[in-house]
């Protein structure tokens, strides 16, 4: 339980009182609503023993409910949109074996005939004894899978209580303004997020989760802002307070001063301003003022994401995360048929863009749900490449459902990870087996079909003609880069201010990359966040990158930074940053080349 914090409050006949919250930022972007609170079933519940004669009644309610729940999620699952998020679907899949597992189903019948408890008070006693087993679980996503029960819990809890979540109808509210309604609650199954999808939620708040909950992926996935572990959120916000999410920094403002709400509707229109102006760069080619093409592709998580890249005019997807096809699933390896079909409708969303599919990233900060984190350093273990060269099947399944998808559109394979050739020989020998399996059984594929190598590991940045004689393209992995020369964890806030993009080594690492594989004649893009950085665009232009992949979302601001380029004045002021091995030099210099 979050630790009680007192809310602070006017006297009565005063306005609410406004309070910050810090959390995680989990989904980007400002919403400004009126809070709706989902309050936990489980605190409403009474306690009372039950007569032995009514011990077989009560029994069978508890049984009525978990069947009532179990109807209610098949409907749910029916009921998906065709456009849901994929996850959804598992999510409903995890919640159902939940339900059916005997430690739901059974062991709180038990607690009724042994102790006499209610219905009710069996099941909470239950959830409270696995809840405690969770917490002595070491690895930290296994532990997070309590929310699924405690969620599946309060679904039965509702049905016992008779007292089904009713959500309130977004129906306009003083001077026809519609005040939009966030959702804040302990937790948020993705089952309930599914339900908000079509009325007027425009954000989430929740007191637990992570980065990799369940809420923070289907968040982004429905490009809603949010954030999470905003531990003690749910008790301190009050049914219809008013709320400021600031899905960019992780805060939530209640109650805000008419001044503050001011300044962020402000914002809010200046973003939106901003965009609508960008907008209209949409199809205009990314040309440097003095005639250089650069290519703008996406980066997704889910083919859902492609209607998005559309809209922002990329020109192909540059790295598509397929790893989010794999994780919230509860080990459930997605099968050939099922992930051809989300490689296809991906390839088929950017009507005849390329697509490159990146093969499973999976490990450190995105582990399978059932994998054990024993390793000491995961980010340094067995983790993307390591990974799939250790598990072929999983492998050559994801090749082979990649390869069916390459009938229907350009598709490319990006390999993550690699650092030594013997991978890059297995992993193409892998293409080569995956392709032999195909044409056996007369499926159609691509034969031509580029493989290229992520350069995200200083070794493979130092040792380029390895990679550029066996591969077709590079892409830049700067995220990595920088965690791995640095030897700065990427998700450990503590070291964050040592995370540098413009370090001299990691610049230097980027500029030889660049190099390398425009000198061996084949393509090179940067597919980290710099490539997104509005501040790094001429940077990375007058480092020779003529391929950039971001977030949808970024995608025109860096289009409008190219335009106003000239590369003719960029490069010589590049070629002094990159002789520079002082920090503040380069920062400088980098702030100049803004300026030109
Ligand atoms: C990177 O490392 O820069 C990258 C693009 O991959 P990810 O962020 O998924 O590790
Ligand atoms: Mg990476």
């Amino acid at each position: 339980m979050p630790a009680e914090r007192s809310r602070p409050r006017f006297p009565a006949g005063q306005p609410m009182a406004s309070f910050t919250l810090h959390g995680i930022p989990v989904s980007r972007g400002i919403a400004i609503g009126r809070a709706h609170l989902l309050a936990p079933a489980a605190l409403d519940v009474k306690h009372y023993l039950v007569a032995e004669e009514q011990v077989e009644a009560e029994v069978a309610r508890l049984q009525q409910a978990l069947a009532a729940v179990h109807k209610e999620l098949q409907t749910l699952w029916n009921e998906l949109p065709k456009d849901a998020p994929t996850e959804l679907g598992a999510f409903i899949d995890v919640h159902a074996l939940i339900l059916s597992d005997p430690m739901i189903s059974e062991a709180p019948l038990d607690i009724i005939r042994t102790r006499h408890y209610n219905a009710e008070w069996a099941l909470l006693t239950q959830i409270d004894e696995l809840s405690a087993q969770f917490d002595e679980i070491e690895d930290a996503y296994l532990r997070e899978r309590k929310a699924d029960i405690q969620q599946v819990a309060e679904r039965v809890l509702k049905v016992l209580m008779g007292t089904e979540q009713m959500l309130p109808k977004a129906d306009g509210g003083e001077d026809g303004f519609q005040p939009q309604m966030i959702i804040v609650a302990h937790d948020i199954s993705p089952a309930d997020m599914l339900q908000f999808r079509d009325r007027s939620f425009i954000g989430f708040v929740t007191d637990v989760g992570g980065q990799n909950s369940h809420t923070a992926i289907v968040a982004r996935s429905l490009d809603i802002p949010a954030v999470v572990g905003m531990s003690g959120a749910s008790t301190l916000v009050e049914q219809d307070d008013w709320l400021i999410i600031d899905g960019d920094a992780g805060v939530v403002i209640a109650n805000p001063s008419p001044l503050v709400l001011e300044q962020y509707r402000e914002r809010q229109l200046a973003a939106a301003r901003v965009r609508k102006k960008l907008q209209k760069l949409k199809k205009t080619p990314a040309i440097t003022k003095d005639g250089t093409e650069i290519t703008l592709l996406a980066n997704i998580e889910l083919p859902d994401d492609c209607p998005a890249a559309m809209e922002a005019g990329a020109n192909g997807v540059g790295l598509f995360r397929s790893e989010f096809l794999f994780m919230g699933r509860n080990s459930k390896i997605p099968s050939e048929d099922e992930q051809f079909e989300q490689y296809k409708k991906a390839v088929v969303a950017m009507k005849g863009r390329p697509v490159t599919i990146r093969t499973l990233d999976i490990g450190a900060d995105k582990p399978l749900d059932q994998s054990e984190q024993t390793a000491l350093n995961p980010a340094l273990g067995l983790r993307a490449i390591r990974y799939c060269l250790a598990e072929p099947q999983i492998f050559l399944t994801q090749l082979r459902a990649i390869l069916r998808a390459s009938a229907f559109g350009k598709v490319r394979i990006l390999i993550p990870m690699l650092a030594h050739a013997f991978e890059i020989d297995q992993s193409l020998a892998m293409v080569a087996q995956a392709k032999a399996e195909l044409r056996e059984k007369n499926i159609k594929f691509d034969d031509d079909v580029d493989v290229g190598a992520m350069i995200e590991i200083p070794a493979a940045a130092l040792a380029l003609p390895m990679f550029v004689k066996r591969m077709d393209f590079l892409s830049i992995g700067t995220n990595d880069l920088i965690q791995y020369t640095l030897a700065i964890d990427r998700v450990d806030y503590e070291v964050a201010h040592l995370y540098n993009p413009l370090h001299p080594a990691v610049l230097q690492l980027i500029s030889m990359t660049i190099a390398a594989g425009h000198k061996a004649g084949i393509d090179v893009a940067v597919c980290g966040e710099m490539a997104g950085d509005v501040k790094l665009t001429r940077l990375l232009l007058g480092m020779g990158l003529r391929e950039f992949s971001m977030h949808p979302a970024q995608l025109l601001s860096v289009k409008q930074e190219i335009l106003n380029s000239d590369l003719a004045r960029i490069m010589p002021q590049t070629r002094k940053i990159m002789r520079s091995m002082e920090p503040n030099v380069i920062a400088d210099a980098v702030e100049q080349l803004q300026l030109m």
